[in-house]
């Protein structure tokens, strides 16, 4: 029997993953800059990878992309990272027609949730809500075993829920004051400038959290209460078996406590049991997730 493999890649605002899947690992793993000029660039780069990587083995081609994915026809619609000349990039139909293969396209943070349910922190569960913490928030349901995508496939954008009304601060989407802008990688950063008046960057924030610098440890509380304020409504409006949380900040160690203890603050008894996991795959869940879409 011939193994088959998935041509993977995940596509981010600053650098593409790529490699071959079958199952849980990944094989040939590259990483490139992600060519922004122009989506033609852009298409064209992706074109080569896919020449480099591919062989006789390979029976499809899966792209996990940060931003909004439309169900219909796979086509990316808008990535705030990205410029504007790489929004509606029909990725879908153009490889197709290109190499022959199937090619399915799904937002890069359904992509790690469907691999933490199918090989991770998700193993065996049914309900399941999944959040990545880094530079903005993406989200997943997974609901019945399924990943639920909503009327167009863009369900979860947990990033740009609402959850202040009075600091003003702007998202890179148009909004005020939405999650990602309260919560996020850059939020650390900011919350921390707002209290000292000085610039360090997140990785240098939460080193000095380790130190129990009193103003990173503040920092990160600020950050926990806003955390807590999404992910409890997440919980009340799902209901889920587990959350399970990826990305940079996840790596905090001294942001667990706090955000788990702001999580139950927040909600009724009937939820407080609700477990809130790390992500157990790290950084190849995206690539291990587009060989499942
Ligand atoms: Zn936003």
């Amino acid at each position: 029997m011939t193994a088959k493999y998935t041509l993977a890649f995940d596509v981010g605002g600053t650098k593409i993953k790529a490699g071959l899947v079958k199952a849980d690992k990944v094989f040939h793993c590259q990483t490139y800059p992600t060519e922004k000029k122009s989506a033609q660039k852009f298409l064209t780069e992706i074109e080569i990878i896919i020449k480099s990587l591919i062989n006789p083995k390979v029976s499809q081609i899966g792209i996990a992309t940060a931003g909004l994915v439309r169900k219909e026809g796979n086509q990316v619609d808008f990535v705030p990272h990205f410029p504007k000349g790489l929004i509606n990039i029909p990725l879908k139909r153009r490889l197709e027609k290109k190499f022959g293969l199937p090619v399915k396209v799904d937002n890069d943070v359904n992509c790690f949730i469907l691999a933490e349910l199918k090989y991770g922190a998700a193993r065996g569960l049914t309900n399941v809500i999944g959040l990545t913490l880094g530079t903005g928030i993406g989200g997943g349901i997974i609901i019945d075993g399924k990943l639920y995508q909503g009327h167009t496939g863009m369900a979860g954008e947990f990033g740009h829920i609402i959850i202040e009304a009075h600091l003003g601060w702007p998202c890179r989407c148009g909004k005020l004051d939405d999650f990602e802008t309260l919560a996020a990688g850059p939020a650390l950063e900011k919350w921390y400038k707002k209290i000292t008046g000085k610039k360090k960057s997140t990785y240098e924030i939460s080193e000095m959290t380790l130190k129990n610098n009193p103003q990173a440890l503040k920092s990160l509380s600020i950050l926990a209460k806003y955390l807590g304020i999404g992910i409890s409504n997440l919980i009340t409006i799902f209901n889920p078996e587990m959350v399970i949380i990826g990305g940079g900040l996840a790596e905090i160690k001294k942001l667990w406590p706090l955000m788990r203890r702001e999580i139950k603050k927040n909600l009724l008894p009937e939820f407080k049991n609700c477990p809130v996991a790390k992500a157990k795959l790290g950084t190849n869940a995206g690539l291990v997730g587009a060989s499942l879409i």
